[in-house]
């Protein structure tokens, strides 16, 4: 006999691991081993528009749960056993998890809950399948601070605006602390796990290197930003609360080996409210990869930015940095909580259904040089280029090059979203749809489709110094002042650098008309 905790995509930690802690204290209580199931399904990674840098990083992180020396936090050191196994087709997952189970003779199994509609269909059928075999399966909140389906408006609905929302979120949150507190970890097996033959056997067994047709051609250099396990998450943790941000080399040094910077004064949380929307010096946590894979919980991010400040309950104040950054984890509850009101989201379809008809150009030349970063814009091509370099982009320049591509190229949100999907590490089925949504004006934003940035004069927003564009546009490198956001022809001539797809106020035009009357023009 064993009990299983299913290990999926966005829970790839033991410390803090609901449904995991759960696991290890029910096998404690009947007195039979616990191993840990992990099952790759490229059919899924595909029909998800999933990215080898983000599969990469998942791999990397099993190595580090099974088998890495972590202060007693890798399941070796605690003798549990991490099995990983592929399955294909995805139609069928839901049995061969069931023969697993068979095989191991498990009676109990745990998981964390995925709340996307495929992930959620699949459980589905788990629950189904189990029951025939007298199999108790048990699902877990764990991604988020608040659960999906507990915070409603005064007319008992779930919320669509993101502002009444986060009260009700950061009030309800401070009523119920216990729910940042810690989940236990997981205690040493320490049953006879050797005693069953085909439990051995799992100790044995390696996580693959790769998984076929998602091999990371950039694997080294991602593995140098983005190391993997819970020390580096902690680590970016620390960095973020207690060294100050640099203005240089934003995407090639590995953001752990800065050197001394620390600052108790002037931390990056510190400073979060002023600095966070300059794309131009490093000022956010760089943690989404880390939380979106679940490295590390969200609740021991919101803990220890609250041991910061020394206070108990969640800080609520807008006006302070940190409460500032705590506003920015209930986007990502917000998110979340939307896509399970309103699947459709998931599906490929507008929130606003009214944008369904939307007329969007079909235009590949265009949507290459928007991939490429070689639009002419050149806060849009350092953003893209940023994106491409290091597997992510900071927030505002995501924003910008959204807005771009779906009100100045007029091209269709769907595209932006699957290509941001397939090349962050961070990917996040329901914050980057939220992010395109609200960028393209069909989301849950109140603002209304006229909102439409203009990359010029955002550009001298995020990148004040030009920093940003320099570092990531070399072709501009030697550029400074209102040339660096806007080059003349002659000077992008001279300079190598494209000129601009289309003209901004043109285009604007263009957009207004296509949103006000969808499916007319
Ligand atoms: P910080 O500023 O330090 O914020 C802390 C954490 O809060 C982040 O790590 C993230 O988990 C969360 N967060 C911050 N901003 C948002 C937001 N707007 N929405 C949801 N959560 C947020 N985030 C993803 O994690 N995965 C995605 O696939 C993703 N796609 C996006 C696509 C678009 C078009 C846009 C506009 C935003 C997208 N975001 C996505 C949100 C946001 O850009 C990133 O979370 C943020 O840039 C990550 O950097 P950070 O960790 O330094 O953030």
């Amino acid at each position: 006999d064993a009990v299983v905790h299913w290990m999926r995509m966005a829970d790839l930690r033991v410390v803090d691991n609901r449904a995991l802690s759960q696991a290890s204290k029910r096998a404690r209580e009947v007195d039979v081993p616990l191993i840990v199931l992990f099952v790759i399904s490229p059919q899924d990674y595909v029909a998800h528009d999933r990215g080898p840098r983000k599969i990469d990083f998942v791999l990397r992180n099993l190595k580090a749960i099974k088998a890495g020396a972590n202060e007693g936090r890798s399941l070796k050191e605690l003798n549990i056993p991490l099995y990983v196994t592929t399955h294909s087709p995805r139609r069928t997952l839901p049995t061969g998890v069931i023969n697993i189970l068979k095989q191991w003779n498990v009676k109990e199994i745990y998981a964390n809950v995925e709340y996307e509609v495929d992930e959620l269909r699949r459980d589905i059928k788990i629950l189904e399948l189990a029951k025939q075999e007298d199999i108790k399966c048990t699902l877990v909140h764990d991604k988020l601070l608040v659960e999906p389906g507990t915070l409603f408006t005064q007319q008992g609905k779930p919320f669509s605006v993101f502002s009444p929302f986060h009260r009700r979120w950061i009030e309800a949150l401070n009523k119920n602390l216990h729910w940042i507190a810690e989940a236990p970890m997981p205690t040493p097996n320490d049953c006879e796990i050797h005693s069953h033959s085909s439990y051995a056997d799992l100790f044995n067994q390696e996580v693959p290197d790769e998984v076929e047709g998602f091999q990371c051609e950039d694997r080294e250099k991602m593995k140098v930003i983005w190391p993997e396990g819970h020390s580096a998450a902690t680590g970016m943790l620390e960095r973020f609360l207690r060294t100050k941000s640099r203005a240089s080399q934003l995407g090639a040094a590995n953001p752990l080996e800065e050197g001394a910077e620390s600052s108790a004064k002037a931390s990056r949380a510190l400073a979060y409210k002023d600095k966070r929307d300059q794309a131009d010096r490093d000022t956010t946590s760089r943690l989404s990869p880390y939380l979106s894979a679940g490295v590390i919980s969200c609740r021991e991010v919101v803990r220890a930015a609250m041991d910061l400040l020394k206070i108990k309950g969640v800080e609520s104040s807008r006006d302070t940095g940190v409460g500032m950054w705590v506003q920015e984890l209930a986007w990502r509850d917000f998110y979340t909580h939307v896509m399970c009101a309103w699947p459709r989201v998931s599906m490929g379809r507008p929130y606003q259904e009214k944008f369904a008809d939307v007329k969007w150009e079909v235009n590949e030349v265009h949507f290459n040089a928007w991939k490429e970063g070689k639009t002419g814009v050149p806060i849009v091509d350092a953003a893209m280029r940023q994106l491409n370099t290091m597997g992510w982009m900071h927030n505002r320049s995501r924003m910008i090059v959204a807005m771009y591509l779906t009100k100045d190229l007029m091209l269709d949100w769907r595209l932006g979203e699957r290509y941001f999907s397939k090349a962050l590490i961070d990917a996040d089925l329901a914050s980057n749809n939220g992010g395109w949504q609200w960028s393209a004006g069909t989301g849950t934003d109140p603002q209304p489709y006229f909102r439409i940035f203009n990359p010029y004069n955002q550009s001298e927003k995020a990148d004040p110094t030009g920093n940003y564009i320099r570092e990531f546009v070399p072709e501009l490198g030697g550029l400074r002042g209102p040339d660096l956001h806007k080059p003349s022809a002659k000077v992008a001539q001279k300079l190598g650098y494209p000129l601009p797809l289309v003209d901004h106020s043109e285009a604007r035009n263009r957009a207004l008309r296509r949103y006000k009357n969808p499916g007319t023009e």
